[in-house]
Formats: C-alpha cells, structure tokens, sequence
C-alpha cells in the first residue's frame, strides 16, 4: 500500500503584485492596492502580518531579484551591483481581500516621510500597472506575525508611529470584543489621523507631532494603566521604542517575555544600512 503525503507548503515565497490604484490617506499616508494573478496563494495572517518588497530604481521597467531554482535567492541577489538589484523594503499588510470574482487584493500603506528613500518615492508615484515583487506570506499562521498576546492577557498596551500606523490598526480590529487596550498613535499632521474599527474596549490617544505631542516615553510615563495582567507591542522609530520597552520593563515591571518591539526604522540610517548594523552586532 502506498500513502502520498501533500508536501508542507513553504511559508514564505515571491509573488508578483501589480498596482491596481492608490489613495491619499491624509497628507502623509498613502494606501497602495495590489492585484494582479500573481497574488494567488498569498495568504496574510492580519495584525502586524509583515513582507518584503523588491522596487526597481528609477527607470528600471521591473525590480530586478533573481529568484534561482534552489531557492538561494539571497546570495544571488546580493551578489548583483546596488544600483542593479531591487531594494528591499519592509512593509505591513494593511488588509487583504477577496473581490466577488475571486481575485485577491492587498493593501499597503506607505508614510511618505521628509527624508524620501526608495520605498516612499516609488509609492508617491506609483501608477496602476506598475510592478513590484514581495517576499510575503503563503499560509496564515507565519513568523512574520509578531502581535502575539499571551492566552491570559487581561488588556494590550500599543504605541505606534506612522510606519506601524497600518499594523497597530490591524492589530486593534483583530482583538476580541471587549478585550482592554490603551493606545497611542503618533503622526505628524492632525489630518493624518484616521477612524479605526476596533471591538476591543480601546482607549486611543493621537500624538500629533505638528500639535506639539509628547514623545512616545512622555505620554506613555504619564499614563496612568489598567489593573491586570498587560501585554504590549510598541513599534516605530528605534529609539522611541527602546525608550518605552526600558520604561515598561525596568520602571512598571512588566515581564519582558509579554512586550513586543520592534524598531522599523531608525533615523538617519536606510533599511539596509539598518539590517547591516543588525548583522554585524549579531556576530
Ligand atoms: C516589520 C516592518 C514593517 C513595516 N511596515 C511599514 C508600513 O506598513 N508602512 C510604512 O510606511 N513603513 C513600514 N515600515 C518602515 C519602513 O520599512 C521604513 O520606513 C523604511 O526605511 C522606508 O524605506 P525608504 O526606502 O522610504 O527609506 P530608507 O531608504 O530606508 O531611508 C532613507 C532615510 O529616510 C529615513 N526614514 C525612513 N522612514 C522614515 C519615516 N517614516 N519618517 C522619517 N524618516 C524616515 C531613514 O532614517 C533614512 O535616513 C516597516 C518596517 C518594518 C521593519
């Protein structure tokens, strides 16, 4: 008797995403929808559900990633001069949908910040057609999900900046009805805040940097918390989310197993330059 296993599917592999339309959140927020049949089979798992995006430099009709049969793509890629090869971009799943003809869409939110890399140059003037390449997600329950609340969490503590504006807003529609949380969201312009759908019992502070708003340490030192057992995910600019992991850990106590963080940029340095710093400290 012979018995056929399906073979595991690889949780990560390239698609091929292709601009469907953009749409101007607010003056520094714009939503970029992807289609195209290349994003059969991508399979986001909400919350802070992340990928990587390959861009073409300026004038390249594609990004340029080698994806070899062994699946070494890496090497390959790196292997190609900077200024050939796609640059890769960190970014979060906004949303993922389904169109009544059975097409998959995603969304992307990019913050078009003052110092303009790569990433936020593309997406100010994407246009419908133009192609992209993402390492995403090809089953659900994938390690690029880090909003992870413990079974016995009694309420969630959230700060976010812009860049993890998309994820927190995910993450607070994806919580239970009821469930306790506190946020705080920074922005740079009042009209950058957007309506979020939550069920959660969430308390929402914005930081509005043009209104003169504390720092995420301030407002979150100034707070007084809820009673209970906390979780916590604090995502944005490095040195905001090291100063309020220190705050939580060393002066509230919170056990550091149940605080998320996750520098997603850190200012005056490019992702890769922050990935090499990350590389050479892990050596
Ligand atoms: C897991 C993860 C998920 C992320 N999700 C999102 C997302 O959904 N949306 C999003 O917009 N970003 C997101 N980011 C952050 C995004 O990857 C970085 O902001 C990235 O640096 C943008 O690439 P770039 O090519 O525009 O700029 P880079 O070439 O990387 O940087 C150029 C310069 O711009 C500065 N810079 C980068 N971002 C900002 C900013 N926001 N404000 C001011 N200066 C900045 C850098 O410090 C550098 O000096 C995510 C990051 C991670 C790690």
């Amino acid at each position: 008797m012979t018995t056929s296993v399906a073979p595991p599917i690889a949780p990560f592999r390239f698609f091929d995403l292709t601009v469907l339309r953009t749409r101007r959140l607010g003056p520094s927020m714009l939503r970029v929808t992807f289609g195209g049949p290349g994003l059969d089979g991508f399979a986001a798992g909400g919350r802070d559900q992340s990928l990587s995006l390959f861009l073409p430099h300026p004038g390249q009709a594609e990004p340029i990633v080698p994806v070899g049969e062994d699946g070494n793509w890496f090497a390959t890629w790196r292997a190609l001069p900077e200024n050939v090869r796609a640059v890769m971009r960190s970014y979060t799943v906004r949303a993922q949908r389904h169109t009544p003809d059975g097409a998959t869409e995603i969304d992307i939110d990019f913050a078009l910040h003052g110092d303009g890399g790569p990433a936020c140059r593309w997406a100010a003037i994407a246009s419908p057609g133009a192609p992209l390449k993402a390492l995403g997600p090809a089953v659900e329950d994938n390690t690029a999900i880090r909003f992870r609340p413990p079974q016995d969490t009694d309420w969630v503590l959230i700060w976010a900046d812009e860049t993890a504006l998309p994820a927190a807003s995910a993450a607070l529609e994806w919580l239970p009805a009821g469930m306790r949380a506190r946020a705080w969201l920074e922005v740079q312009h009042t009209e950058d805040r957007q309506a979020l759908n939550t069920a959660a019992a969430a308390r929402i502070s914005w930081l509005v940097r043009d209104e003169g708003a504390p720092s995420a340490l301030e407002a979150v030192r100034a707070a007084e918390l809820p009673e209970g057992t906390p979780y916590a995910w604090i995502a944005g600019e490095s040195s905001q989310v090291r100063a309020v992991r220190r705050h939580l850990v060393q002066e509230r106590r919170f056990d550091r197993r149940r605080v998320t963080f996750v520098g997603y940029w850190r200012r005056g340095m490019s992702e890769e330059q922050l990935r090499e710093t990350a590389t050479a400290a892990d050596h």
